[in-house]
């Protein structure tokens, strides 16, 4: 490599930039095909292990370019299995990404920034600020990490990871190109093969981006709603004050009914004791989403230490979900997971402002737990 000349990262890039890219070498575009193959179906970073190209090419590659991932700084597994990975990405900043089987069925949760900017009430990631956006390959490489760790792959096996959400740290449609490209490639056959309804991306309503991703693509979508009038979802959701339920909803309509397929919206409601679990919220949500086609998701509420919220028992939590049900919403209770790890819901805080601490508390842990 030349002295100061960047490397491109290959590894957060859809097949067209890899093409494009493959272009402006002056090699054949279908280069892009078995380099997407390498990377993410074998997780191969080596170029010299790509050996159905030739010895010229791969140096050539090594000069130009690097397929870099995150670097994994802890990895542990709950107790019920659930798997969390600490990442450090560039400039040192880290983020947490979580695995949580279920079944046939093993789900992702990606972080699309690190931080968030959008500082709702009841989210630890919000309280500690916005540090910057992730890359495509920051993003792609969190699901490129979770899939190494289970290589080489039984052939019979259950594929480890069925499911990606878009709901780790940060707001995905403020990351708007870089989610969307890291999207992109998980739904690459070439790449991971996730199908369009098992890529889930989750906004607090980020209205005119949710339009422009209707344009581009047709991944499932949950909307992060938490209450069911503006005054209430104001307090919760300082973004609500700027993109109101009533445009949110219709965004969601617009996009629903952009899709090919008849596919339910879900809706997020994280209940709060004593601020959003009464039962004439619940009937307050039913007229205000009867129409539209969704599933509703209950995530009792996560407490951490600098919330005075409190998590509703699981009595209140029921008795709110049958109000849903009795008016013929499919409505779930979104059971926690990886407690004992801090890897559920809100407890994604990654490593924005306690940098070292944290960094070293992982460390620690790590040579703890070899
Ligand atoms: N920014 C996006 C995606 C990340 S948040 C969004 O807001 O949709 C993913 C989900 O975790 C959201 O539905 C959010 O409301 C929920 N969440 C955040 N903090 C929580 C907490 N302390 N307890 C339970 N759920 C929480
Ligand atoms: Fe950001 Fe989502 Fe947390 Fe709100 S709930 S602060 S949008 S990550």
């Amino acid at each position: 490599m030349t002295a100061g000349v960047e490397r491109t990262n290959l590894l957060g890039m859809p097949k067209a930039k890899l093409e494009a890219f493959f272009e402006t070498l002056g090699e054949k575009r279908f280069r892009a095909q078995q380099v997407l193959q390498w990377i993410h179906q074998r997780g191969v970073d080596d170029f010299d292990q790509m050996t159905n190209m030739s010895k010229v090419l791969r140096e050539k590659l090594k000069d130009v370019a690097e397929v870099r991932g995150p670097e994994v700084v802890y990895d542990e597994t709950s107790k019920d299995g659930t798997r969390k990975w600490v990442m450090r990405m560039d400039n040192g900043n880290s983020v947490e990404t979580v695995l949580i089987p279920d079944g046939e069925r093993g789900t992702l949760c990606v972080s699309s920034q690190i931080g968030c900017s959008l500082d709702c009430t009841f989210c630890s990631t919000g309280k500690r600020g916005f540090n910057r956006n992730l890359t495509a390959a920051e993003i792609i490489g969190q699901v490129w990490v979770a899939r190494r760790a289970f290589m080489p792959f039984e052939p019979n096996a259950d594929r480890p990871i069925t499911n990606v959400v878009m709901m780790g740290m940060g707001e995905p449609l403020l990351n708007f190109d870089n989610v969307v490209d890291a999207m992109n490639l998980m739904m690459e056959d070439l790449a991971y093969g996730i199908s369009k309804r098992r890529v889930t991306l989750s906004t607090s309503g980020v209205v005119p981006a949710l339009d422009r991703l209707g344009e581009v693509t047709d991944v499932s979508l949950a909307i992060s709603l938490h209450a069911p009038n503006d005054e209430l979802r104001n307090q919760l959701v300082p973004l609500n004050k700027k993109y109101p339920i009533s445009e949110l909803l219709a965004a969601t309509r617009r996009y629903l009914s952009r899709l090919p397929d008849k596919r339910k919206a879900t809706i997020e409601y994280t209940v709060i004791e004593g601020v959003n679990d009464q039962p004439e919220h619940a009937r307050e949500l039913v007229t205000l989403l009867k129409g539209l086609p969704c599933k509703i998701n209950l995530i009792p509420f996560n407490p951490f230490p600098e919330s005075d919220f409190r998590r509703p028992s699981m009595n209140a939590t029921r008795r709110f979900q049958a109000v849903l049900n009795e008016a013929g919403f499919v409505t779930t209770v979104r059971t926690t997971r990886g407690d004992d790890i801090d890897a559920a819901c809100g407890q994604l805080v990654g490593r924005v402002e306690d940098r070292t601490r944290r960094s070293q508390r992982y460390i620690a842990v790590q040579q703890v737990n070899p």
